[in-house]
Order: structure tokens, then sequence, then C-alpha cells
């Protein structure tokens, strides 16, 4: 496959970290906000802010089922925090009317990670070696599928995961200037020119 243009939903949120890093890497990219935006693109990420927010922007903006149809299709999608609330297949503590894609089978609590602190920063281990990962008011991944791949964990708490096309984080790696998690999707994606960069975890090099 030869992907040619990755979008950002711009509905709400922390969207521009996300086009800015993408334009670094120097892959097409456009912001989505409009059934027609997101006809022109061939894979997409779902950023952070605030996933009740961004439901009800999916709906008034006529992209929902778009969307959906598009997932259901196999676009590829990487969603970072909210936006994997929003990918998941249950959400637990979000609002009554908030929608969920349902496209990854994981169980997520919204604003569940670090009660204790809204926001915090810490060293996550994942598949392309150590990342510094950004939390705020983070969801907890409370249950992953069996076809679901842990790609990344804080301590023991799966916070990094992929199942088929759709990679999803609990934290925002657009703002830790490193594009490396950027690159895998964008690799699994089908984009050319993007090499895997997976090694193993270091609780499988511990074991090796
Ligand atoms: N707590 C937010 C929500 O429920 C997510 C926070 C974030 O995206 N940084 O949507």
């Amino acid at each position: 496959m030869n992907a040619r243009c990755v979008g950002v939903l711009a509905l709400q949120g922390a969207f521009s970290a996300h086009v800015e890093t993408l334009v670094e890497l120097g892959v097409s990219c456009r912001e989505v906000r409009t059934p027609e935006d997101l006809a022109q693109v061939d894979a997409l990420v779902i950023p952070g802010g605030e996933s009740s927010t961004i439901s009800q922007l999916l709906e008034s903006s006529g992209l929902l089922e778009p969307l959906r149809a598009r997932l259901g299709g196999g676009m590829p999608a990487f969603g970072t925090c909210a936006g994997m609330i929003l990918l998941a297949a249950r959400i637990v503590d979000g609002r009554d009317d908030q929608i969920s894609l349902s496209v990854l089978d994981i169980v997520v609590r919204r604003n569940a990670f670090g009660r204790q602190v809204d926001s915090f920063e810490a060293e996550i281990d994942t598949v392309v070696g150590p990342f510094h990962g950004v939390f705020i008011r983070a969801p907890r991944i409370e249950t992953t599928g069996p076809g679901v791949e842990v790609l990344g964990r804080l301590g023991d708490e799966p916070v990094l995961v992929r199942e088929g096309r759709v990679l999803a984080a609990s934290f925002h790696p657009e703002l830790s200037g490193d594009a490396r998690l950027h690159r895998l999707f964008l690799q699994r994606a089908g984009f050319d020119g993007f090499e895997s960069a997976e090694a193993p975890m270091a609780h499988m090099r511990r074991e090796s």
C-alpha cells in the first residue's frame, strides 16, 4: 500500500502539536473538520482534549457516521488520551451521551490515571525504547482484549496498545518532542519510508 495523506482530527483539543510532528516527519497531512476533509485522508490521528466534547462535535459536524465507516473499512488510526477513549470498545465514567467508536478492544476509565494529580510526566517502557510520557488527566486501560498488543507500560500498567492498525496511547506523545510513536503509527499504516523502529521492551529484554 502506498498511503499518501494523514489526517488529524481538529475539532477540539491538542491537535496542533500532532500536525507539527507529522510535518517534521515530512509526511503530507491535513486537519480534519468535515466529512470532505476525512475523504481526503488515508489515516487519522485523534488527539487528546475532552473526549465528551469531541464526541458531541463528531455528531454535530456530521463526521461521526463517515468516521465509523472509514474505521470499519480498516483506516489506520492513532488515538492519544481523549483519542484513545473515543476509540475504545467501552468507556467507564464517561458522560451518558458520550459515543465510543469501538474499534479497539479495551475498557478505559476516564480521568483514572494518577488520581492524586491531574498531570504528571514519567518514563515509559515501550517497543521503541524508553519514552518520556506526558500524562494529562489520563485514562486508565482497565482491560485489554485478546487481539490487543501492549506496546508500552508504565510500571505494570499498559499505556500504549495496538489492535491491527489502531494504535492508542493514554499519554500525549506529541508533547515530548519525540516522533518515534508517530513513526511507528505511520509504518503500520503503510506510509512509505517509515521502517519498523520496534525493539523488545525491557521486561522482554530481561527474559532473553
Ligand atoms: N480527561 C479527558 C477526557 O476524558 C482526556 C484528557 C486528555 O486528553 N488529556 O476526555
